[in-house]
């Protein structure tokens, strides 16, 4: 079996050079690349995944794998060998069961469907985009057929961004969540309004890039494995473990945007970079999932970064550099400012409080259009009555309502409830965290992170993709995934906030 194990390292070191390779031209792509380059660009990208693919998909790494499998009655189910086997063995499944000629085709209506979804929302007409949208779910229905009944077709779209987790799992969840989110909203709009004036005031570009460079490295972000550069989309860019790149966006209406988005993304940089070594090259030296993903980023931006601990060592520094605009606001004034909640339509600028209705109403309107029980014609009319159900609030036009996610056109479905996984899973790993180390918001008060960086390496960060997300969650905190820390993270925080 050694000898095996040897050529299964070998090769999956190959593809995930390639993989590197691409990784790198993408970020590139996003953050370089001049605009005449992006045909080049494209060749260029999609013939490396091509090779990456077939490699992956050989026949070679079919009868390895094969023969790999047959040992694993032999192996600890949870050592690095089985897990190594087995995480690598379901990949190669999931890769060779949809056939070549569906991926052209898929790449082709999305192509199509993206370019028209820009003119859509440009003009702020979903009948543009309404027939594209139609073909995308066609080809979803499709791509489940490929793959083995599951006990709800959606099942077989979320695995791939959230191995393992079911439908069913994820709606009960959400259904225990729902009334109580709305419940609190409610409560917060019979109070008074927070005021955040001093949020949108003239800030200094370069003043508050350099402020996210001193929060960044602070978290632990090791720069001599990583890189921050100027973006229009804000992402986190993994090269391989030894070079995980961030991006921020600097927008002079929102100014606060760069640094939250820059303490989240560093979060997204703090789990691939401490993914532990012996997974580099291989199937598993990534993170475990999306949403674990995004319980990393989360926690560094909320629980960490709009904490009122962390602001008593941070705002006298960042006071100090904005002088004008912070120096008649107290810490008590910027603490609620920049907790403040507001329905909004546009779910990436929604607030702690409303961010996972935003993803509930996307979860159920995938499942119906998968489902075929509703009218992809009707979708903006049932988009705009559940806004009004769950945020009390209806998008004036339907750029800012069904339009305004570029996950469909892209041909995604299954992706959006990752984001609300993730705001849970933080919520449960914060509260393990403060159980096992009440010193908690007094390291916080000093801007040392080092207890809670470390924790989270060895609990989360090191494993890479080892465990799925539900089992991991499991291991550390002895529940799967449950709403209730969140639940009783949001009432504390909001309900001091607003004086419930
Ligand atoms: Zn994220």
């Amino acid at each position: 079996m050694q000898a095996q194990l040897q050529k299964l390292t070998e090769l999956t070191a190959e593809i995930a050079d390639l993989n590197h390779a691409n990784a790198l031209l993408g970020w590139d792509q996003h953050v370089y690349m001049p605009p005449g380059g992006a045909e080049e660009r494209g060749n260029m990208m999609g013939t490396l995944g091509k090779l990456a693919h077939e490699k992956f998909t050989s026949e070679e790494m079919g009868k390895l794998l094969a023969d790999l499998k047959t040992h694993l009655p032999e192996l600890d189910a949870d050592g690095d060998t089985y897990r190594l086997i087995s995480v690598t063995a379901r990949d190669y499944e999931k890769s060779t069961c949809v056939p070549p000629e569906f991926i052209a085709e898929q790449a082709q209506v999305t192509a199509m469907a993206q370019q028209a979804w820009v003119e859509a929302r440009t003009k702020s007409d979903f009948s543009i985009f309404c027939p594209h949208l139609e073909k995308v779910v066609e080809l979803n229905q499709r791509f489940v057929t490929f793959f083995p009944p599951a006990d709800h077709p959606y099942d077989t779209l979320l695995d791939t961004y959230e191995p393992g987790m079911k439908t069913a799992e994820v709606k009960a969840i959400f259904d225990g969540l729902r009334p109580l989110q709305v419940e609190l909203l409610r409560a917060i709009s019979q109070r008074p309004q927070v005021e955040d004036a001093f949020m949108h005031l003239d800030y200094d570009e370069k003043t508050m890039w350099d402020f996210s460079v001193e929060v960044a490295t602070a978290f632990g972000y090791d720069w001599k494995r990583g890189r921050q550069d100027p973006t229009a989309h804000p992402f986190c860019q993994s090269i391989g473990p030894d070079d995980v790149r961030i991006t921020s966006r600097w927008v002079p209406e929102l100014p606060y945007a760069l640094l939250f988005g820059t303490m989240h993304e560093t979060g997204h940089a703090l789990y691939e970079q401490g993914v532990d070594h012996s997974w580099n090259r291989t199937a598993l030296e990534s993170g475990a999932s999306l949403g674990i993903h995004e319980s990393q980023s989360r926690m560094w931006e909320n629980q960490v970064g709009r904490s009122r601990a962390f602001w008593e060592h941070f705002y006298p520094r960042l006071q100090e550099r904005f002088k004008t605009q912070l120096g008649n606001v107290s810490l008590d004034q910027f603490y609620r400012g920049i907790n403040r909640v507001q329905p909004s339509c546009i779910r990436v600028e929604a607030d702690e409080a409303t961010y996972n209705l935003h993803i509930m109403l996307r979860l159920e309107l995938e499942i119906a259009m998968l489902e075929g029980s509703v009218a992809i014609k009707d979708l903006p009319e049932i988009w705009n009555a559940k806004m009004q159900d769950y945020l009390g609030i209806v998008p004036p036009d339907d750029a800012r309502g069904v339009l305004q996610d570029v996950h469909w056109s892209g041909g995604m479905l299954g992706y959006f409830s990752t984001y609300a996984l993730g705001n849970l899973i933080s919520a449960q790993l914060w509260e393990k965290f403060k159980s096992l180390n009440p010193e908690l918001n007094n390291q916080l008060r000093q801007g040392d992170f080092s207890a809670l960086l470390a924790w989270l390496r060895g609990e989360i960060h090191q494993h890479g993709r080892k465990y799925q997300p539900q089992e991991l969650v499991e291991r550390v905190t002895g529940s799967k995934i449950d709403p209730a820390p969140y639940i009783i993270y949001l009432k504390e925080k909001y309900g001091e906030i607003y004086g419930l």
